[in-house]
């Protein structure tokens, strides 16, 4: 299986010189399993580019994509009415997420928000491909291809589920926009340590999800300084991010999600202090920052 980086920006498209070597566009993974199987985890703008990628190959093959949403904030969903292959008869492409409390819709909510006459100029209708939506049970896994692909819900203010796709022994978990678990009471509260008690029952859902995973992919949005004027946002840090790592002993860490505002110089400054701040700690954990074109093998 592996892997490769066609987004890492979090929240808005931010390209220019400023984050020319990591990349502008928002959240999006290939992964090809060992069939070859074409998995991709979210669509955001990265998605363009990819589905450019996949209609250079020659003799040009039909597209088979699944596509797997973590949430539906426009960094995670927008690229998805530009997935060229949507266009091409022959083509088909499966879009997975979960149910959505709020417009109590499944997945194809997603689409058909985007789609919608105001917003784009093709209707789902004129698109070639067969398109198809599959809205997954939260902690349920479902087959793709040679791949089992599990899920677990993780803390952002909508259902965000955080991804786990293996083959052949090996291992991935993405987990879409994740923040820190908080306990809103003080200590002392009546409702402080149900509360308490509540947070660590998720925690112990998402760390078995995450648990000896090869690759571990994590929303690393702020710095722990500036954490404390975003919280209640959704996202995480880098310092939290390496701390989970090393608590479900991944073997290796990707952070992504960069936030918009920060230059590459910038982005390399904040992931020196950090490599610095965890020196002699990491132990085995190989520490990544990703970047838009990075490719790993598992
Ligand atoms: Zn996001
Ligand atoms: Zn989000």
């Amino acid at each position: 299986m592996k892997f490769r980086f066609w987004g890492v920006r979090g929240s808005i498209p931010s390209p220019g010189p400023r984050t020319a070597r990591y990349g502008g566009n928002t959240t999006c993974i290939e992964v090809r399993s060992s069939d070859g199987t074409l998995i991709i985890l979210d669509g955001g703008t990265g998605l363009f580019p990819l589905a450019q990628h996949l209609l250079a190959q020659e003799p040009r093959p039909p597209v088979h994509a699944n596509i797997f949403i973590t949430h539906s904030h426009w960094d995670h969903i927008h690229g998805l009415p530009f997935f060229t292959p949507l266009f091409i008869k022959g083509s088909r492409v499966r879009l997975h997420g979960a149910y959505d409390p709020v417009t109590r819709s499944g997945i194809e909510h997603v689409m058909g928000v985007q789609l919608q006459n105001s917003y784009f100029p093709v209707s789902e209708t004129q698109m070639g491909a067969t398109i198809e939506y599959q809205t997954l049970d939260i902690g349920t896994s479902v087959e793709v291809g040679d791949t089992v692909v599990g899920n677990v819900l993780m803390n952002h203010p909508v259902t965000n589920l955080g991804y786990r796709i293996s083959c052949n022994g090996r291992s991935l978990f993405f987990t879409g926009d994740h923040e820190p678990w908080h306990n809103p009471y003080p200590p002392g509260d009546s409702a402080f340590d149900a509360y308490e008690q509540h947070l660590h029952e998720r925690q112990r859902a998402i760390d078995a999800a995450m648990e000896g995973v090869d690759a571990l992919i994590v929303d690393c949005s702020y710095t722990r300084e500036e954490y404390p004027a975003k919280a209640g946002w959704g996202h995480g840090t880098f310092d939290a991010a390496v701390e989970m790592a090393l608590r479900v002993g991944a073997r290796a860490l990707y952070c992504t999600h960069h936030e918009p505002t920060r230059s590459d110089d910038e982005l390399e400054a904040v992931f020196d202090a950090l490599l610095a701040r965890y020196r002699g700690r990491l132990g085995s954990l190989d520490v990544h920052l990703a970047f838009e074109g990075l490719e790993v093998s598992l």
